[in-house]
C-alpha cells in the first residue's frame, strides 16, 4: 500500500505494481480485489495514480500505508476486454483500409463499435447492398489479419506517447490491454453496418480464444 486517502467522503487506496486498468479508452475498468474487498480501478485526476475505491453501496476497510495487501483482478474479464478491444484497432484498421476516417470508439461488451466518416461520399454507402459489400470487404480484410496471427505490441515514442501496433497494418496511440497477437480473437462478427447522417458505424463483437 503505496497511498491511502479521501475523496468526497469515500476512501480510496493504491498499491505498489499497480495492475488494475482503469476505465479509460473507451475500455471498462477491471474488477479487483484487495484481499477480499471488490474494488473498481480509478484514475485519481490530482495525483495520477490509479486508485481502488469500493463499488457503489460497498466499503472499503481500513487499510495503511505500508501494509501488505494482496490485489487481484478477475483475469478472465480482464481477457475479454482486452480481446473486445484489440479487436476495435482490428476495425479501425479495416476501416482506414476502405479509405476512412474514425471518429469515435467504443470497446464496452454488448456495444463495442467503431464510428468512421469516409472523406468523399461514398456511393456504396447508398443502399443495403453497397453496406452489405463494404462489410464483406471489412470481414474479409479482418479474418486475413487473425489468420495471418499479427502480433500486437506497444512502443514508446520520445515524447512518451504509447502506441499500440497491429503488426504493420496499423498503429494508433493507446493506453489500454491488449492480446499478444491477433490469432487469439475468437468471434469476432461484424454485422452489417450502418450509416447515420454520413457517421459509418460498424458494430463489432468478439471474444478470447480460451487456451
Ligand atoms: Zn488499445
Amino acid at each position: 500500500m503505496i497511498a491511502v486517502g479521501e475523496r468526497d467522503g469515500a476512501p480510496w487506496a493504491a498499491v505498489e505494481h499497480c495492475l488494475f486498468h482503469p476505465q479509460g479508452g473507451g475500455q471498462p475498468a477491471d474488477r479487483g480485489w484487495l484481499e477480499d474487498m471488490e474494488v473498481v480501478p480509478v484514475r485519481d485526476r490530482e495525483s495520477g495514480l490509479v486508485v481502488a475505491v469500493a463499488p457503489e453501496g460497498g466499503h472499503l476497510l481500513s487499510l495503511a500505508v505500508g501494509q501488505a495487501v494482496r490485489a487481484r483482478i478477475d483475469v478472465q474479464a480482464r481477457m475479454t476486454h482486452a480481446a473486445l478491444h484489440t479487436a476495435g484497432h482490428l476495425v479501425e484498421a479495416v476501416g482506414r483500409l476502405q479509405g476512412w476516417e474514425m471518429l469515435s470508439n467504443n470497446h464496452f461488451p454488448g456495444q463495442a463499435r467503431i464510428e468512421f466518416q469516409a472523406p468523399q461520399p461514398d456511393a456504396r454507402l447508398a443502399d443495403p447492398e453497397g453496406r452489405e459489400e463494404a462489410t464483406t470487404a471489412l470481414r474479409i480484410a479482418a479474418a486475413a489479419a487473425i489468420a495471418d496471427d499479427l502480433p500486437v505490441f506497444a512502443r514508446y515514442e520520445s515524447e512518451g506517447r504509447r502506441v499500440v501496433h497491429l503488426g504493420a497494418l496499423h498503429s494508433a496511440p493507446c493506453g489500454g490491454t491488449h492480446v499478444r497477437s491477433l490469432g487469439v480473437l475468437a468471434e469476432v462478427v461484424l454485422p452489417t453496418l450502418k450509416v447515420k447522417k454520413g457517421r459509418i458505424r460498424v458494430s463489432y463483437s468478439a471474444t478470447h480464444r480460451s487456451h
